[in-house]
């Protein structure tokens, strides 16, 4: 049976993606050897490191004087490196649910942080940003919740901050959608939801933001250490780095961020229209402009609360994979990031329309 992959992370990458890796694991580019026993430092490496972070910088449209590096660690080491490398005194937080809470809990212990405004339910757009912040941070999509900052919203972030640096963890809509980097200082994200399997991280990094603080910088900890060695200051994860690029590969061939936004809203559309209409089921995130198009939350109705387990189980016979909605939140997630197909959105659909028809 065609399984259907709606996991929050690690989740669902480009079936072409996957067998082009596990000949990789083979016989990587017809050298006779492993991807998994090259040296990066091999003469066969050093090309995917570049063409990984040409292939970002041009599908994101990154202006001169910013790097893509391809760390380990995951955003969560992010949220400890940002404020190392640009805390100085006071750095503002933008709280949009767990993931933005600990980003906030690891930034306290270099200095103060106000957090402007918190919700998990909405994207909160009534707040200041204070003008003498060191950074203000942002995480563009709530993996957990469900909500994603729009283009409006993200706009006004724009207009608002000043001259304050922004730094976003966009960990789970990283090239969902085009986006202005020249807004940003530092964009960072866990590869394990758009673009690689888990084991990277993508750090976006204006160079001429870094050097600001006074503090001794940990050399694994400092940004500049992996510009300086091009992502290879030590061993880097040489096999996810390579199905990064075999996604950004493919997603270029495919018509880049403007084809996939396309994609991702006519999926989202597509789903959040079925539970609006739905009997049964209702979409988690009331304030459509709030919405996610990655993590899209439902959760049954109260007067069907216990059809839980048994739509699950109905579901999962369909084929459905990674639906449950995660522990804090209960109600059920479906994941719908780029690899995610029309087709796979449709087959939920027809999943929970033909799971009404039983009701
Ligand atoms: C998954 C996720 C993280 C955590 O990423 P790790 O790589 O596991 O540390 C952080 N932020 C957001 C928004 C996420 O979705």
């Amino acid at each position: 049976m065609k399984k259907y992959n709606f996991n929050a992370g690690p989740s669902i990458l480009p079936q072409e993606v996957i067998k082009q890796t596990a000949e990789a694991v083979i016989n990587f580019q017809g050298e006779g050897l492993s991807v998994l026993e090259i040296s990066h430092r091999a003469k066969y490496f050093q090309p995917v490191v570049d063409e990984a972070e040409a292939l970002f910088k041009e599908l994101l449209g990154i202006p001169e004087g910013y790097r893509v590096l391809f760390l380990g660690g995951g955003a969560s080491l992010q949220f400890c490196m940002v404020p190392f490398n640009f805390l100085e005194k006071k750095a503002a937080y933008l709280n949009t649910g767990v993931w933005s809470k600990k980003a906030i809990k690891e930034a306290k212990g270099f200095g103060e942080v106000v957090e402007v405004a918190a919700s998990n339910n909405s994207i909160p757009d009534d707040y200041d940003i204070p003008q003498d912040a060191d950074y203000f941070h942002i995480t563009t999509n709530n993996t957990i919740f469900g909500t994603e900052i729009s283009d409006h919203k993200l706009a006004a972030i724009y207009a608002n901050k000043g001259n304050v640096p922004l730094i976003a963890d966009m960990s789970s809509d990283i090239l969902s959608r085009p986006i202005d980097v020249s807004r940003f200082d530092l964009i960072y994200g866990g590869a394990q939801k758009n673009l690689a399997p888990a084991g990277v991280t993508f750090v976006i990094v204006k160079q001429s933001a870094l050097g600001k603080v006074s503090r001794y910088i940990p050399t694994m900890l400092n940004y500049q250490t992996h510009i300086d060695g091009g992502s290879m200051f030590n061993t880097p994860p040489v096999l996810p780095i390579y199905t990064a690029l075999l996604t950004l590969r493919w997603l270029k061939a495919n018509g880049g961020v403007n084809w996939i936004e396309q994609r991702n809203k006519a999926k989202a559309e597509l789903l959040y229209n079925c539970l609006d209409q739905s009997k049964l089921f209702t979409p988690s995130i009331l304030n459509r402009e709030d919405r996610s198009r990655m993590n899209i939350c439902f959760v049954l109705k109260p007067e069907y609360a216990d059809l839980q387990d048994d739509f699950f189980q109905f579901a999962t016979e369909r084929g459905m994979v990674g639906i449950k909605g995660h522990r804090l939140v209960g109600g059920f997630r479906a994941s719908c990031y780029n690899a995610m197909d029309l087709e796979g959105v449709q087959a939920l659909v027809d999943c929970i329309n033909d799971y009404e028809k039983l009701h």
